[in-house]
């Protein structure tokens, strides 16, 4: 019969130098499939078989369980096709053909549906394999395997009966090892499988193959329905109706006897990603053997051989002609699909079979080397190295991380706010973890929340972890700026500060006890676990060079302090995007005077604090000016949330009422009169320097007396942008520009130099981006300020959003944490539009973003139009 020909084709041949798949039909075939036929194509020696696509498994479900009409007849010819082939009958009792079967999604899926072996076993055809083989151990012994794998995935009896029984056989006859017992003991234990079937299924061990492999079948498409597979696919994204496909492909054995072997290899270092041919081998097994660790596999290369300083022969030794065989396999299959590939193969009596290949997976540095030598080796275009690394693991490259291979017991899971794993003591108030790090040992600030009070503490700990506060939260965003790891929105840890433990359930975890955040999963650990430092190769450079290249966007740092300011030049950073001069304040010298300025009753007062303030601010702006020499600095002016200022201790009241001259109950009223039920809807932003002139006046000075005296010194022109944060309205920003035009005029006049600058706003609401035209009469540039237009379109709190958060991602309602990864329709939808009304009123306005969602690929990624 002509498979070819059928309508609609159900199942795909393949094998003896053709097949009817190839790659491109990964969809169809699933991946293991299309690889198997692609391989087959190139001519390369894979064991004939066929696949039964992931539209039968569709039709499966889609008919009450029922094959659709055609199936049967096209696998029987498949099958026909490989007994021709191999020359071997399905079911004969002389020259039996045994093969295996396989689940194969489009996507990856382990632990979907082990692999069942040796299918079409029974009790006459393990006489054929026998006297065949000449080898009646190895025939009973794959025998008792075949039983033990298809009851336990196709029939559900459960595997343990047939471990129990094994250990029983051996303990009765006083053996240790499987590879003690002989082919009597094992024909003897088949019949004790059979019985275990038949005691526990009332029926017996299928003998008929065609059953068996009806059955392996049924069994595959069925377990894409199973719990663990549903769980895997809703965890991965995998879409439900992807289905699986069915692999059917003659068995080859590397277990034979010594001139047989099996092995896996990767075609360059999947840890390194040297340009090296890396892998194991063992003779006389079968590929689980490699895998699960029984015996110690033996390198496949001399070279790594002796590296390893191992005795065993390397492949490369044993059998030098399958090895080379092999290397100009793996040399075509490399250059082939342009990447590095995961290969298994076996060796039957002295012939090489390749049973797979597909993508090796890889650390972060491998794929980053394996990228650029590709590139270099003319294997792929430079952007296409750029666009094979994901540019999330790369943070893995610039940030501590938690070694591989340590074991760790995990407390609990909160948001993964800033990336990188760090160990210390537990300290829950910022004073306590200054003084463990002043004592020279590593500290974890574990707060509720973080305020600027903390930021002392923050600054000295190894690791951030809070059990409140969204990716966007103070805590979030500071420890990112400070580039120290970050756990927040922990909500199952429980912190009583007056005892000084924190609870997950019943466990308890003390002050001075050790624990480990890893800020790039969210995990919190119990104890220490040690780091791996990250190391940055020459092909960090090389990639982000090329990626300069392609890009489009232009990146600016979000840096307040010099020292962020530095580290983002060295990194290539085209200027400041987002300097937030509250947080110019966090620190201890400071917060004071800014709390006498929002806790003063009176104007006066507030110009009193203000003078202190102005000199401060001037000198930050000309150390930034300074260091981006040239380069354009954004500059926003004061959005404090009120209540992340706002004294809370006595201790704190008392100082601000010593520095205002006033008394600690009247700061402590006034800072009670100030108090919000929403601060971040409340007093803040713009509303500020609505409220208060002279607050945005001071700093609109500081900046502008700060650019004078950087360009007398430096002879350089400097051009700030100052962004006024929170605007609703074109009505606010012409009041507040009018105010720094004035500004401006009068140091010019002072100074007697000309000012460049230029004054833009922040989107933040969603009657902003409503009204961007409006807005854009007067503003010459937009920074999307996503973290807050975030909050407002969803009217989600960027601070609560952690206690309900797990819930919306479980039910599927958010899909992502919407503060990490821009929700591209609601929110992607009024920036598409205050673009566009923005620009149409004023040509060529600027457009950035400065939410956290800059840094999120995913956010700031092309869309395909
Ligand atoms: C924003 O809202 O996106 C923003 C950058 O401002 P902040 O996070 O300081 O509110
Ligand atoms: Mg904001």
């Amino acid at each position: 019969m002509n498979i070819a020909a059928q309508k609609p084709k159900w199942v795909y041949s393949f094998g003896a130098g053709a097949a009817e798949g190839e790659a491109g039909l990964r969809n169809l075939l699933g991946g293991k499939g299309a690889n198997l036929a692609e391989m087959s194509n190139l001519g390369l020696p894979v064991p004939p078989g066929f696949t039964l696509t992931t539209e039968v498994c569709a039709a499966y479900y889609a008919n009450h369980k029922k094959y659709p009409d055609g199936l049967e007849a096209q696998v029987e010819a498949a099958l026909a096709q490989v007994s021709a082939q191999v020359g071997r009958r399905f079911g004969d009792p002389a020259k039996p053909l045994l093969l295996s079967v396989r689940s194969g999604a489009r996507a990856s899926m382990p632990g979907m549906m082990d692999t069942v072996l040796n299918l079409g076993l029974n009790d006459v055809t393990v006489a054929g394999l026998a006297a065949e083989s000449g080898d009646e151990r190895f025939a009973y012994d794959s025998y008792r395997r075949f039983i033990h794998m298809y009851c336990d995935v196709v029939l559900g009896v459960e595997h343990h009966l047939f471990e129990d029984a094994l250990g029983d056989f051996k303990h009765g006859l006083g053996v240790a090892l499987d590879t003690d017992l002989s082919a009597d003991d094992l024909r003897e234990l088949t019949g004790i499988y059979k019985e275990i079937v038949n005691r526990e299924l009332d029926e017996p061990f299928p003998q008929d193959v065609n059953a068996q492999l009806w059955g392996a079948i049924g069994a595959v498409f069925g377990s894409w329905e199973s719990a663990r597979a549903r769980t895997y696919r809703a965890i991965h994204g995998i879409p439900d109706d992807w289905g699986t496909a069915v692999n059917v492909q003659a068995m080859v054995f590397g277990n034979m006897g010594n001139d047989c072997a099996t092995g896996v290899a990767f075609t360059r270092n999947p840890s390194t990603g040297e340009n090296e041919f890396y892998g194991e081998y063992l003779v006389n097994a079968q590929g689980e053997d490699v895998v699960a660790g029984i015996r110690t596999p033996q390198y496949l290369t001399r070279a790594a051989r002796l590296a390893a300083q191992d005795d065993k022969p390397s492949l490369e030794e044993t059998m030098p002609a399958l090895f080379r065989e092999l290397c100009e396999i793996y040399h075509r299959l490399e250059a082939h699909y342009r990447d590095m590939q995961d290969i298994e193969f076996t060796v039957e009596r002295g012939k090489l079979w390749m049973l797979q290949t597909r993508s090796g997976k890889r650390t972060t540095s491998a794929a980053l080397r394996i990228a650029v030598d590709m590139a270099r080796e003319g294997l792929i275009t430079r952007n296409e190295a750029v666009l094979r690394i994901n540019p999330a693991a790369l943070d893995q490259l610039l940030h501590p991380s938690l070694d591989p291979d340590a074991p760790r017991a995990v407390l609990t899971r909160g948001l993964p706010a800033s990336p990188g794993a760090a160990t210390g003591e537990v300290a829950f108030t910022p004073e306590k973890a200054e003084q463990v790090a002043a004592a020279g040992r590593p500290v974890i600030l574990v707060r509720t929340e973080t305020s600027p009070e903390d930021i002392h503490g923050m600054h000295v700990a190894a690791g951030i972890l809070t059990s409140r506060g969204g990716m966007t939260s103070h805590a979030a965003v500071v420890a990112r700026g400070m580039g120290r790891p970050c756990v927040s929105g922990a909500g199952a840890v429980r912190i009583d500060y007056k005892a000084g433990f924190f609870m997950v359930d019943s466990q308890t975890v003390r002050e001075g006890d050790m624990i480990t955040l890893d800020g790039s999963s969210g995990d919190v650990i119990l104890g220490a676990v040690p780091t791996v430092q990250p190391e940055l190769s020459g092909d960090f450079g090389q990639l982000m060079e090329w990626a300069d290249g392609a890009r489009r966007l232009k990146v600016r740092a979000n840096a307040e302090t010099p020292e962020d300011a530095r580290t983002a030049r060295s990194f290539g950073a085209e200027g400041i995007g987002l300097c937030r001069t509250e947080h110019m304040f966090f620190d201890a010298g400071r917060i004071t005077a800014v709390r006498e300025m929002i806790l003063a009753s009176d104007e006066a007062g507030r110009r009193a604090a203000l003078a202190k303030i102005l000199p401060m601010q001037r000198q930050d702006f000309v150390s930034l000016f300074e260091i981006m020499s040239g380069l354009p600095v954004t500059i926003r002016l004061l959005d404090p949330p009120l209540h992340e200022f706002l004294p809370k201790s006595e201790e704190e009241f008392a100082q601000v009422a010593s520095a205002l001259n006033s008394s600690a109950e009247k700061v402590r009223a006034r800072a009670h009169a100030l108090e919000e039920s929403n601060p971040m809807l409340g007093h803040r932003g713009s509303r500020l320097g609505i409220s208060y002139p002279e607050i945005y006046e001071m700093q609109a000075r500081a900046i502008f007396e700060a650019a004078v005296q950087v360009k007398k010194s430096s002879g350089e022109d400097v051009h700030p942008e100052i962004m006024l944060p929170l605007i609703a309205t074109g009505k606010e920003l012409s009041i507040l520009k009018a105010r720094i035009d004035a500004m401006a005029r009068e140091v010019s006049g002072e100074t007697g130099e000309k000012l460049e600058y230029q004054i833009g706003t922040m989107i933040e609401l969603p009657r902003a981006a409503l009204r961007a035209g409006e807005i854009a009469e007067q503003a010459e540039f937009f920074s999307f300020g996503t973290n807050d237009l975030t909050q407002t379109t969803y009217g989600v709190s960027r601070d609560d959003s952690g206690s309900f958060l797990k819930d919306y991602l479980k039910a599927g309602i958010f899909s992502e944490d919407p503060f990490a990864s821009l929700d591209q329709e609601g929110v992607g939808e009024l920036i598409r539009i205050a673009a566009e009304r923005g620009r149409r009123q004023r040509p060529g306005l600027k457009l950035g973003i400065c939410g956290e969602h800059g840094g999120d690929p995913a956010s700031v990624g092309e869309q395909e139009t």
